[in-house]
């Protein structure tokens, strides 16, 4: 029987990518959004994976989310922690609930899915658990504190799970992508994108949300057993760790 995989955001971006490359890799995926229905919808008919909502901030809903997803497919074996969002401003002038929103989102989301799927993978002996983190979060970036504190929370999330998941044979990596072709990067004023950014990657380019969803691939798949507590940058060259 082919593993179940659940992707927060993945039904569009990076996460759609995931979705997609976990469901030709044979795993019973399970795709989660927000609140973007007509996306959401518009995925599931040109893939036939079934999507869910609820909002990764909210604990009480990511349980009831597991839930359904549990009923409908079976236990959660990998989970990709990919939701995330954006709310930049210089700090002088970032409020309060900026703050808040993307570490809601951006890192306690990582300890509201996690917690729901923990036990049974611990039951199971098994468990592939991913974390979409980002080049932000490992080198800081001017305008995006509150971004890049939770990106860099998600490394140090990863690194302390990793530990207490090895015994029961649950690996837990994150990977961190450079700046992909999403909404969340088109959104940048093309000037910017052109004078500023696709300057500082040495491979000239904005990389695609399926380079990014290789690394996953690999790092859920068997062959990637041995590694866990690991960080994967994909980032064309942009930064080393
Ligand atoms: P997009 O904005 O394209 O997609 C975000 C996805 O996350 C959507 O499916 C969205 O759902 C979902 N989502 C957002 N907030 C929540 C929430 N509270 N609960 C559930 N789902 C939520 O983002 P990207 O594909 O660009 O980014 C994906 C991940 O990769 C993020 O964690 C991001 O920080 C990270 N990343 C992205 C980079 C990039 O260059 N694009 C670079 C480095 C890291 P809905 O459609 O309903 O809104």
């Amino acid at each position: 029987m082919s593993r179940v995989a659940l992707v927060t955001g993945g039904t569009r971006g990076i996460g759609a990518a995931i979705s997609m490359a976990l469901r030709n890799a044979g795993y019973r995926v399970a795709a989660n959004y927000a609140g973007n229905d007509e996306k959401a919808r518009a995925f599931h008919d040109v893939t036939g994976i079934p999507v869910f909502k609820w909002d990764v901030s909210d604990y009480v809903a990511c349980g009831e989310g597991v839930a359904k997803v549990e009923a409908e497919l079976g236990g959660v074996e990998v989970l990709v922690n990919n939701a995330g969002i954006t709310r930049d401003a210089m700090f002088h002038k970032m409020t309060a609930q900026q703050w808040h929103e993307v570490i809601n989102t951006n890192l306690t989301g990582l300890f509201n899915m996690t917690h729901h799927v923990w036990g049974g993978m611990r039951d199971r002996s098994f468990g592939r658990i991913v974390n979409i983190s980002s080049i932000n979060g490992q080198k800081g970036q001017m305008g995006q504190v509150n971004y890049s504190a939770a990106k860099a929370g998600d490394l140090g999330f990863t690194k302390a799970l990793a530990q207490e998941g090895a015994a029961k044979n649950i690996t837990v990596n994150a990977v961190c992508p450079g700046y992909i072709g999403t909404e969340m990067v088109l959104a940048v004023p093309e000037k910017v994108l052109n004078e500023r950014i696709i300057p500082q990657i040495p491979v000239g380019r904005l990389g695609e949300p399926e380079e990014v969803a290789r690394c996953v691939a690999f790092l859920v798949s068997d062959d990637a057993g041995f590694i866990t507590g690991s960080t994967l940058s994909a980032n064309g060259g942009q930064f080393f760790v």
